[in-house]
This record gives structure tokens, sequence and C-alpha cells, in this order.
């Protein structure tokens, strides 16, 4: 009989796949629970915007209609909402499948993506999935990204270098004048991939303005997401910005139906929901102040973080803490698959859930 894993891409008999969050219903089921506090994939915890809801009951009258292919409305309200234009814009199914096209549309077997150790896991998981040789960067010590150490490994067989910022599960992030040093040494002929799907969440004031950076950085591509601060998670959409050159073959090569028609008119309708936007980033600015105030009383290390999650230091019993969480009704992130196994990631939640984690976790200690 033949051997059916010689058949298989070279990529993917080492890949291990992406470890997601434990969804509620699977820990519901597994402790026969009823209640569950999910803190593990930094969702919005005020949920979808109304006026996106509003949009969905709508619309769902029309699924027997294939979407729009080219997402005209979506479009039209991002044109409208950022200075950019309409070639610019790819939208996706989730920015993890415009992660995925970015490399499937521009890498070839055996060149290289750059990416951060410490890094959002899927980098790796792409870099695989396309053949590519997967090269990670020993991140600096407090966790961020070595830009200088990344911008120094680019050679004649890199194509692509995954950049987070702020960075996924880490939160850590770095300011326009070092994305401006980075970008000066950096090839033209090498793509540099921007997540910024923490953008809505972050006040701090030397963030970069990466919209603007992109007129004078022809091999930027800029990725965001419904699925953070807008709450649309389930329904899978985001959008990246980049050259009209490079969006082109970008749409190309993308599935005809990549973007359901629910998600892009909630995507249209959660855009311009300012309300919504303005007071999820209030509620997480001052939940972050509260997780800091007690982690500090906790005398608990912890990364700082720019995100709507902070990683937590709790030593070789993160997995135990992890464990009795669990049993408890609250999931958060374990962190071994990106070896840090001493590190727990907790999203903000609400602040009721936020107040029950802090006392179930003092428990623990
Ligand atoms: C959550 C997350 C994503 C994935 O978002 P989707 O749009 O839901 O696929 C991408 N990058 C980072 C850094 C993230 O944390």
């Amino acid at each position: 009989m033949q051997d059916l894993t010689n058949l298989v891409n070279s990529g993917i008999i080492t890949l291990k796949p992406y470890i997601p969050g434990k969804p509620i219903e699977t820990l519901k089921r597994e402790y026969a629970l009823d209640h569950i506090i999910k803190l593990a994939s930094n969702e919005n915890p005020l949920g979808p915007s109304p006026k996106a809801l509003i949009s969905l009951k709508q619309d769902m009258q029309n699924i027997h209609l294939y979407p729009d292919g080219d997402a005209f409305y979506l479009k039209s309200a991002l044109v409208e909402y950022y200075p950019i234009e309409r070639q610019q814009l790819t939208i996706g199914n989730g920015s993890d499948s415009l992660l995925h096209l970015i490399a499937l549309t521009y890498v070839k077997p055996r060149e290289k993506i750059i990416f951060s150790q410490f890094g959002f896991a899927m980098y790796k998981i792409i870099a695989q999935l396309v053949n590519a040789q997967a090269v990670e960067i020993p991140a600096k010590s407090d966790w961020s990204h070595d830009l200088q150490a990344i911008a120094a490994a680019v050679d004649t067989e890199t194509k692509l270098i995954f950049l987070a910022n702020p960075n996924n599960p880490t939160g850590t992030w770095f300011s326009q004048n070092e994305l401006i040093n980075f970008l000066d040494k950096i090839p033209k002929h090498v793509l540099v991939v921007l997540d910024e799907a923490y953008y809505e969440y972050v006040t701090e004031k030397d963030y970069p303005d990466s919209l603007k950076l992109l007129s004078s950085y022809p091999n930027l591509i800029i990725s965001r997401t419904f699925s953070k601060i807008y709450g649309l998670a389930g329904l899978r959409v985001a959008y990246c910005i980049a050259q009209a050159e490079l969006t082109d073959c970008l749409n190309r090569a993308r599935l005809p139906f990549n973007v359901n028609s629910l998600a892009q008119h909630a995507a249209t309708a959660a855009l311009t929901d300012d309300a919504h936007r303005k007071h999820s980033l209030q509620h997480n600015l001052q939940q972050k102040d509260y997780f800091i105030t007690q982690l500090n009383q906790l005398n608990l290390e912890f990364i700082p973080s720019i995100g709507n999650f902070i990683t937590i230091k709790l030593g070789e019993n993160a997995n135990k803490f992890y464990q009795q969480l669990l049993e408890k009704g609250i999931i958060v992130r374990p962190l071994t698959n990106y070896s840090m196994p001493e590190h727990l990631r907790v999203s903000f939640g609400k602040a009721d859930e936020n107040q029950q984690f802090f006392k179930v976790l003092k428990q623990l200690l």
C-alpha cells in the first residue's frame, strides 16, 4: 500500500497547527459547568457593535445570493474613513487569511520569511504552509521585537517580514521612529507586513501612523481586522492596505468569494459605529488599569501591554493555574507553544469577569 504521508507538501510534515483559546462550549461540556468566563482570545467583552447586529438582521434574508467578491460597500466605507484609495484594499476572511494570502502570492518555496521570537504564532505556520524558510529572530530582553536584528538578518533569499505592533502574546510595541529606522534599512524587494490587529486600542502618542508611510515605503503592507475592537471575530473579516500594484496581485490570488455577505455588511456598519468603538476603548483602558493595580498588589510580574490583554508571569505553576482556572470556569491562554511556559495571557474581560479572575487567582496563589 502506498504511504500517503509522502504525498504531502513538505512544509506540512513539521507543521504544528495553531492552538486557539479553548471555546466556551468545549469547557462547558468537559466540566459540566454552565457559566464560563473566557479571557483567552482577545475578543471584545462588550460584544459586537449594535449597528452591526442591526445590519446582520436586515441582510440575513439575502444569504441565498453570493457575496460581492469585490466588497464594494465595505471598501467604500474604508476609503471614506481612512486616507486611502480603493485600489489599495484587499478584504480577507480574517487577517490570518490575508497574511497567508500575502505569503501565497509573493513567497516562492525556500525563500525566507522573517519574524520575531514570541511573534504571533501564525507567522511561522504560514511560512511552513508556503514551503518557505521560517527565520525566527531572538526577541530583546523585554520580549519585544529586535528590529535592528531583524533588519540585519535580511539577505538575498528574504522575501517577507512579519511584524506585529503591538505583538500578541507579549503586548509589546515599537514607535514611529523605530519603524522608520527599520524600514529605511529594508531593501524594496522585501515585503514588510505590519500586523496592526490591535490598532484601534492603541493610545500611545508615538505609535506609528502607518498609513502615512505607505507612499514612502512601497514594500509596506498594513493589516487590520474587525475581530478585535469591533467585536466581529466570529464573522471573520479583515483588510490589508498596500500599494495598488501589490493589491492588484493579492486580489487576483484571493478566492473569488472569500468574505461572506453578512461579514461584509456587519463590518461596514461596525466601522462607522464610533460610539461602540470609543466605549470599548475606554472600557479597555479602565480594565487595564484594574489589572495593573491588582497585579502590583499581588507582586506579580507582567509584560507591559498596549493591547486588550496582558501576559503575566506565574512561574513554574503557570500550567497548574491554567488547569485550576479552567475547573473554576475561567479560560485564559497558556503560552507553552510560544516557549513561554511560565506565563499566561489574559484578555481584559468585563469588570465583573476580571474581578472573578483575580478572586480565583488569589485563592490559587
Ligand atoms: C488576533 C490576531 C490576528 C488575527 O485576527 P483575525 O483577523 O481574527 O484573523 C492577527 N494578528 C494578531 C497579532 C492577532 O493577535
